[in-house]
């Protein structure tokens, strides 16, 4: 059997910490935030991860500390999900089952007033290009707001290993998005709504118990993958559909998964060479609540770097980071810093995406994820 580790955090060498800046009054981090902005010449590219989505109520799988928030959570692996073996299908039924029950929160989730801010700089043309390690669809929320404002067609980014044009204030799902599904054995793709009431129709207790946790908020931990925790609940029962086109071709046994990388799981080739392309056509990038844990995005700033670009960080807790040569970081919560940057330029620029900015600014919604303690042993879970 193959060991994979989950990519744990080396200690924080943190020599390049912009100290000052990481204490000092908002305003003044606003400026500094401002001057690197400038010189990215409207070619910034900004990357994402966890910590963003936070004030959205979806869970950072990382604390501050850089450890696991929840020391119990076992991510499923990939190697696990896609065995072809009773083993896998249990897998595979413990994971849909968690996931069917965990997955409408993250569908019904708001974007949060940093998803707007970053939305602006996108819509601005400050930092129109993004890269994000979140699945959960914020930032493409956040956009579209935006954009609607501005009535002008939205730019779809590719589903994991499929290249296609990105648009022109793209944004790559670098772990892909839990707005889709795919089966392995054809590539045929359908969304994640349409799965979820396939797995609905053939699983009426869990179907039962979803709606009854939606009418009562009596919700269980939620994982940023949609995953739930479950205690002494037994999957064994639980049926997941098969692929619609390939059991119309009387194929069987496909399996379906999430368009999302999974621990274990290398990123398609599509992404890898789509994310390298953006970080070579960027001016520079600013990266903002990530602990860059993963090596698909930390080898991105370590890419731009070797282009002599600049890294500025606005992120809390350590990074991977920390010890690259040449990388900034402003050890704080970015959401003010944009705020306080973005509200300057609404007052000093003119056109129509600075009324939509400035329109939206407010429009983000803060919700934090339930306490740790939350009342998860009062729901009824089916047998
Ligand atoms: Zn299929």
């Amino acid at each position: 059997m193959v060991r994979i580790s989950i990519p744990n955090l080396p200690p924080s060498a943190g020599p390049r910490i912009l100290s000052g800046l990481s204490v000092a009054p908002v305003p003044e981090a606003a400026a500094a935030l401002g001057a690197f902005l400038d010189a990215g010449r409207g070619r910034t590219l900004t990357i994402t991860g966890a910590g963003v989505s936070v004030d959205s109520g979806i869970r950072a799988y990382r604390g501050k500390e850089g450890a696991y928030s929840n020391p119990n959570y076992k991510p499923i692996f990939y190697g696990e999900l896609v065995e072809d073996s009773a083993r896998g299908e249990m897998f595979r039924k413990r994971y849909w089952a968690r996931s069917f029950l965990g997955y409408p929160p993250v569908r019904d989730a708001l974007p949060n007033p940093t998803h707007m801010y970053i939305a602006s700089l996108q819509a601005l043309g400050i930092a129109p290009a993004l890269i994000t390690q979140n699945v959960d669809n914020l930032h493409r929320k956040a956009l579209a707001l935006l954009e609607a404002r501005l009535r002008t067609p939205t730019g779809d980014a590719p589903p994991p290993g499929h290249a296609a044009p990105l648009g022109p204030r793209p944004i790559l799902e670098l772990h892909g998005t839990l707005a889709r599904v795919h089966c392995l054995r054809g590539g045929h793709e359908q969304t994640r709504d349409a799965f979820q009431a396939a797995l609905g129709a053939e699983n009426p207790a869990w179907e039962a118990a979803a709606r009854e946790m939606e009418e009562t908020g009596n919700k269980p931990r939620t994982n940023p993958d949609g995953d739930v925790e479950l205690p002494g609940a037994d999957y064994t029962t639980f049926r997941v559909p098969e692929c619609a086109v390939c059991s119309g071709q009387r194929k069987h046994n496909s399996i379906v998964k999430p368009n999302v990388v999974f621990f274990g799981e290398t990123l398609p080739e599509g992404v890898k060479d789509a994310s390298f392309h953006l970080v070579e056509q960027a001016s520079q990038l600013l990266v903002v609540g990530t602990s860059l844990a993963t090596y698909s995005a930390f080898r991105l700033i370590k890419a731009a770097r070797e282009q002599g670009k600049s890294v500025l960080m606005i992120s809390q807790g350590p990074s991977r980071a920390d010890a690259v040569d040449g990388v900034e970081k402003m050890e704080r919560k970015a959401g003010p810093v944009l705020r306080a940057y973005l509200d300057e330029v609404v007052k000093t620029r003119t056109g129509a995406e600075v009324d939509a900015v400035r329109a939206l600014l407010d429009a983000g919604v803060t919700r934090r994820p339930p306490d740790v303690e939350d009342s998860r042993e009062h729901v009824q879970y089916p047998p």
